[in-house]
């Protein structure tokens, strides 16, 4: 075993998605920067902010 990363840099690859600027698969991970998921490529150098909502939680009111 070998020592482990402290920082591991924040990567999710995208399985089968397909990047829209070379169309090369399983190319596309998800960075996150400032907060927001960006979907980037790294065969190009396509980036785009991810779309899709990051789950939204309905509203509840909490009576005090
Ligand atoms: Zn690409």
């Amino acid at each position: 075993m070998s020592e482990l990363p402290i920082k591991k840099p924040w990567r999710r690859f995208i399985a089968g998605a397909e990047c829209p600027s070379c169309n090369k698969t399983d190319t596309t991970y998800l960075d996150q920067r400032h907060g927001s998921e960006f979907r980037v490529c790294v065969r190009c150098e396509f980036e785009e902010p991810r779309l899709e909502p990051v789950e939204a939680e309905p509203l509840r009111f909490q009576p005090e």
